[in-house]
């Protein structure tokens, strides 16, 4: 029988790790995730193989990508080769576009909190070939993800993603569910891409300039916000109230105004 835990770990800070050690909450992870023979699972930070192994169980095969060297040959020895194909590697820095080219992924993680935004953003290049993600975040991160218009936590986070995806948040983890426990509460959320032929067509560089600009000073209104690179006439033709906050405009409002800044620097085309 091999161990289960990698005997004398010590969980590294820089890496994020906070290992599941619960069995209520794992199987509950993975029920929801409900991995199937076939998919092309892809896990980020599978660490002592808490959902590796419950989800290998279920669909067989799985493939991850863990940045810590110890954990990786813990990880090595663990599998079978047609059990777990391992890339030994900073999530981060992988190419996304071409991980298990030719198949439509399904990826899952009970992610680094530390480097949760930028590899969710770096994910969303590749979100054309994605069917799912299933990740575990920090609670108020998810609920910033999943925030509607007028909500306190709407922000930057909120309508980005909400652009490409269709999110849920599933439930909560408590703390105690962890080796070490972490500081906060996580939560469960389930990302689906939207189908790339219902997204309206935007320049993605533009749009995200002008979500950034509403947001770094979000009790401005958007015609002070945005006016470096709208006017007042801009943000109206795109049927947006200038007097208004931007935690107040949906995503499709912040599309129009992308359109509109687009449109104000004439060498960009929307794609
Ligand atoms: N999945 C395991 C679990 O649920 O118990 C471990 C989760 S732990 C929160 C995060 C995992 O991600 C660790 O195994 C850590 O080494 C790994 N990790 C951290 N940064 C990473 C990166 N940039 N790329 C890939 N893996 C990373």
């Amino acid at each position: 029988m091999k161990q289960e835990w990698l005997e004398g770990h010590k969980a590294r800070k820089r890496f994020g790790q906070n290992f599941l050690h619960d069995r209520h909450w794992i199987e509950r992870i993975v029920r929801g995730i409900d991995p199937k023979p076939g998919d092309a699972l892809v896990e980020i930070g599978p660490g002592q193989a808490a959902l590796t192994r419950e989800v290998i169980a279920l669909a067989r095969h799985e493939t991850a990508v863990e940045i810590d060297r110890d954990l990786a040959q813990f990880l090595r020895e663990q599998f079978l080769p047609d059990e777990l194909t391992l890339i030994e590697a900073d999530a981060l820095k992988l190419n996304w576009a071409t991980v298990l080219e030719g198949k439509r992924l399904r990826i899952i993680g009970n992610l680094p909190y530390n480097i949760s935004s930028p590899l969710l953003f770096a994910l969303m290049s590749a979100a054309d070939r994605v069917i799912d993600q299933h990740f575990m975040l920090q609670r108020e991160v998810v609920d910033r993800m999943v925030a509607e218009p007028g909500s306190k936590v709407y922000g930057r986070l909120s309508v980005m993603l909400q652009y490409r995806y269709v999110m849920h948040k599933l439930f909560d983890v408590p703390p105690g569910a962890f080796v070490p426990p972490p500081k906060v509460t996580s939560s469960i959320v389930r990302m689906v891409p939207r189908p790339v032929e219902s997204l309206e067509p935007v320049d993605m560089e533009v749009f995200a300039q002008v979500v950034a600009l509403a947001f770094q000073q979000r009790r401005k209104t958007l015609r002070n916000a945005l006016s470096t690179i709208l006017d007042e006439e801009a943000i109206l033709r795109a049927d947006v109230n200038p007097g208004s906050r931007a935690e107040t405009l949906d995503v499709a409002a912040y599309v129009r105004l992308a359109k509109e800044a687009a449109r104000l620097q004439p060498h960009k085309d929307a794609v």
